[in-house]
């Protein structure tokens, strides 16, 4: 025959059950995922440092295409060349000379495009974000100037317009507003940047492509670029800018990074402590669940005792 008691056993159990089957459906749902791969349709550039002759055609293209002031800050009004990344500059050629050898070489900086980016993942408005064909883009209506993206940019590309009234973030995003579009609406088919280029030192493309270009100049000339890789196929999860160097890619400004990108990470241990988090709300679920069995168990019986006119053996 069945209980009263046992009914409670049972619910006791179908209720415990029921809330370590959640948690458990909680921390696989939780669990930590693949790395995104770029899109599909990512495009990029290859940059090669043996080819660029530092003419610095690319910055003033860069500047002319985006409609940027030229930066005349550090030359007295005349428009020497930026010796930085700023909020005039999205796209800039640095010279890089070794203090203890002869080793020297050019190098282009601008925003990496990076393949999971720690800018987006760091913005708490998404007004950073990777769109269509994996450019990264900045949006004014959302951004609150919480200069986030700064911090989490592992390259130190956006740039911050501390003394502007209505300040923006600035960097590069392909040129997007011409990338594409028709001659007749003032568009072109590739950036600013990669069209004026007079040596090929860095060309435009589909991600895919590039890095088989890149593979082949590795593997026809073997020894002359840094390490035979190419900087960007899977550092920091990958970028869509990319590069092929002479020199260390540490000592032209590129650092070295995890394969992972920072915002996986970062997103994996979000997941983990929210993961766990859903242990402690079950059990204190599964206790709550107890005392209210055990206080039901008790009243009915006080209930039969009452019944029964025993009360006062209670
Ligand atoms: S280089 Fe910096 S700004 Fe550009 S996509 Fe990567 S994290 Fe964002
Ligand atoms: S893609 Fe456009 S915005 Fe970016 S560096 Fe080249 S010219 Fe400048
Ligand atoms: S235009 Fe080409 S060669 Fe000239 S500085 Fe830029 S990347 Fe180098």
């Amino acid at each position: 025959m069945t209980t009263d008691k046992t009914v409670s056993r049972r619910r006791l159990l179908g209720t415990v059950g029921g809330y370590l089957g959640a948690t458990a459906l909680g921390v696989a749902v939780a669990s930590p995922q693949e790395e995104a791969p770029p899109p599909p349709d990512a495009i990029g550039m290859l940059y090669d440092t043996t080819k660029c002759i530092g003419c610095k055609a690319c910055v003033a293209e860069c500047t002319k295409v985006n409609g940027l002031t030229p930066d005349t800050r550090m030359s007295g009004g005349i428009w020497q060349m930026p010796t930085g990344l700023n909020t005039d500059t999205k796209n800039v050629i640095q010279l890089y000379q070794a203090e203890d050898t002869d080793d020297w070489s050019y190098v282009k900086h601008q925003c990496m495009h990076c393949v999971d980016p720690a800018c987006v993942d760091g913005c708490p408005f998404h007004a950073l974000r990777k769109e269509e064909k994996g450019i990264v883009t900045w949006d004014g209506s959302r951004c609150i100037g919480c200069r986030y993206c700064q911090v989490a940019c592992p390259y130190e590309v956006p740039k911050f317009e501390w003394e502007e009234f209505n300040p923006k973030i600035v960097k590069c995003e392909f040129c997007r507003h011409v990338l594409g579009k028709p001659a007749e609406e003032g568009g072109q088919p590739e950036p600013g940047c990669t069209a004026v280029c007079p040596t090929g030192a860095v060309i435009f493309g589909q991600r895919e492509d590039l890095l088989g270009e890149a593979r082949t100049r590795l593997a026809d000339t073997p020894g002359k670029y840094y390490d035979e890789r190419i900087y960007g196929e899977v550092e920091g999860g990958g970028t869509q800018v990319l590069y092929l160097s002479h020199v260390p890619f540490e000592k032209i400004g590129l650092p070295e990074l995890p394969r992972e990108s920072s915002a996986h990470t970062s997103k994996k241990i979000h997941r983990f402590f929210t993961s766990w988090l859903v242990f402690p709300v079950a059990l204190y679920a599964v206790f709550a669940s107890l005392i209210k069995l055990n206080w039901k168990e008790h009243e009915d019986d006080v209930a039969r005792v009452e019944a029964k006119g025993l009360k006062e053996q209670l």
